[in-house]
């Protein structure tokens, strides 16, 4: 039950190769989720956005994520891609300051382990899609700003909201 501080663009543990949570889990891996949840819900209530989070995001390399209209996610992984892409600006907790232009596939299939370790599915399009592949890629160390779709594609995000807001 804590807010842990989110770990920064820089700081290695985000590039780490995350390990599989085993079940039953350990009392340290539920303390984990509680406090993606409080970390969650406080930069939210402070910068007014972020739907998901990803645990080497508080420093921990296990592969857990908690988003914020499903829950906690243990394991997940991809299990399907549509070929169809789109792309946009993507943000991220650990680069609050910059915006990213990514592409993505629009639709995926995602398999993950619920608290109990029961495997479930789901089939998400467009920006819950994105958010779920910006996730899961933080469970192999690879961040947006990796998946920009050029060099000019990060930007402030002060410049953002001037020069490209409107034209997503
Ligand atoms: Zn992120």
């Amino acid at each position: 039950m804590a807010i842990r501080p989110i770990r920064l663009l820089g700081d290695p543990v985000l590039r780490a190769q995350c390990k599989p949570v085993r079940f039953p889990m350990t009392y340290g891996d539920k303390k984990l989720i509680v406090d993606l949840y409080d970390t969650l819900q406080d930069f939210r209530k402070r910068h007014g956005f972020g739907r998901g989070i990803a645990a080497p995001q508080i420093g921990i390399a296990k592969r857990i994520i908690f988003i914020d209209s499903i829950g906690a996610m243990i394991n997940p992984r991809i299990v399907k891609r549509s070929k169809t892409k789109f792309t946009l600006w993507d943000d991220c907790f650990s680069f609050p300051d910059l915006l990213v232009k990514v592409q993505r596939n629009r639709s995926v299939v995602v398999q993950y382990d619920n608290e109990n370790g029961e495997p479930q599915r789901v089939s998400i399009r467009d920006d819950m899609s994105e958010l779920l592949q910006h996730e899961i890629d933080h469970l192999n160390g690879v961040l947006a700003v990796d998946r920009a779709v050029d060099t000019k594609s990060i930007v402030l995000r002060s410049e953002y909201l001037k020069f490209f807001k409107k034209r997503k």
